[in-house]
């Protein structure tokens, strides 16, 4: 594959720690890649996608970047975050009734790093962000000024050049520790993560599981989802590679409540494996994906993995909004 153009933003490479107690406890071998260690306010892994969406916000002359997500979006703090280093402005579209009128999480990052927000319905968001997004890029440019778009979650295309990339740093990793992780896993929000992990699995023959924990929708709307990123990318890169959206190993059912909504088992077994670990897995994503991996397991439902890799993609920010609901 011809890789794209590329801005340096992450640190990189990520650790892989091991998770002894939870290994024990499972009878398998659980490492943690650690993106959520990728930075500080440019930390997770939107910040990898990012560097290869950004090149071509740069190269289009744009002086304002636009994003969408959730009130306590990773992203969009992400994307708020990589304009300033940019010397850009950040415009987000953030989908909320109402703003919370004490700021926390990433809405206060957001906040402090100066982003203006645009506050929409959910119904708004499922059905029609992206126009509205093309609507306020519109609205910039009678202004005189040039605004870039950038989908939710940098899932498109270039942005799965970011989960492409981080499968070599792995196998480089491997060999290091001599260490053959026979299964990655990682949650799935908007499926550009997953995407690039898999185009590189395919190409270099690696034959590794790529699972993904759906934290919305359902699994066919991601294999869907999924499948059209992964041919962008392809048609981006040049690549040619034979697969089938059946391939695509989304394991259903940990959805809970629903998006970024938590349940109470949910953030026990944060606080359990914050506890055995000293890892901090957050509720909307990782927390969510890994309570899912732990039950798959002790159901023995999910038994190829001997080395498993779970790759922590952030979201700590996100975690805080949560405090409550932890009952302490
Ligand atoms: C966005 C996000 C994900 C999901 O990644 P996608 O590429 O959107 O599927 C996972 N974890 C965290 C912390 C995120 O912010």
């Amino acid at each position: 594959m011809k890789i794209p153009a590329r801005l340096h933003l992450a640190n990189l490479p990520t650790r892989i720690d091991n998770m002894q107690n939870l290994s024990t406890e499972l009878g398998v071998h659980i490492y943690v890649k650690r993106d959520d260690e990728t930075g500080s306010e440019l930390a997770g892994n939107k910040v990898r996608k990012l560097e290869f969406v950004l090149p071509d916000a740069l190269a289009q002359g744009c002086d304002t970047l636009i994003t969408c997500g959730g009130i306590q979006s990773n992203h969009a703090r992400a994307v708020t975050a990589a304009a300033v280093r940019l010397g850009l402005s950040a415009m987000l579209v953030l989908k909320t009734d109402s703003p919370p009128p004490c700021p926390d999480g990433n809405y206060l990052m957001n906040k402090l790093l100066g982003a203006t927000f645009r506050f929409i319905s959910e119904q708004d968001y499922a059905g029609h962000r992206d126009e509205i997004m093309e609507d306020v890029r519109k609205e910039l440019a009678a202004k005189g000024r040039k605004a870039y778009v950038i989908p939710e979650g940098a899932s498109n295309g270039l942005g799965c050049f970011g989960y492409y990339q981080c499968l070599y740093e792995i196998t480089g990793q491997e060999k290091e520790m001599g260490v053959t992780f026979d299964t990655i896993v990682v949650p799935v929000g908007s499926g550009g993560t997953y995407g690039g992990l898999y185009i590189a699995n395919k190409e270099l023959n690696a034959g590794k599981r790529i699972a993904g924990f759906n934290v919305c929708n359902t699994a066919e709307f991601f294999r869907e989802r999924i499948a059209g990123e992964i041919h962008e990318a392809l048609q981006l890169g040049g690549g040619q590679l034979a697969f089938t959206k059946e391939d695509i190993d989304i394991v259903d059912g940990y959805v809970g409540s629903g998006y970024a909504l938590s349940r109470k088992e949910e953030l026990d077994f944060i606080a359990k494996t914050a506890r055995t670990d000293g890892i901090i897995f957050d509720p909307v994503y990782t927390g969510k994906a890994l309570y899912g991996l732990y039950h798959e397991i002790k159901k023995g439902r999910f038994v190829t993995g001997k080395n498993i890799l779970f790759i922590h993609t952030g979201g700590f920010p996100g975690l805080l909004p949560k405090r409550e609901a932890f009952g302490f």
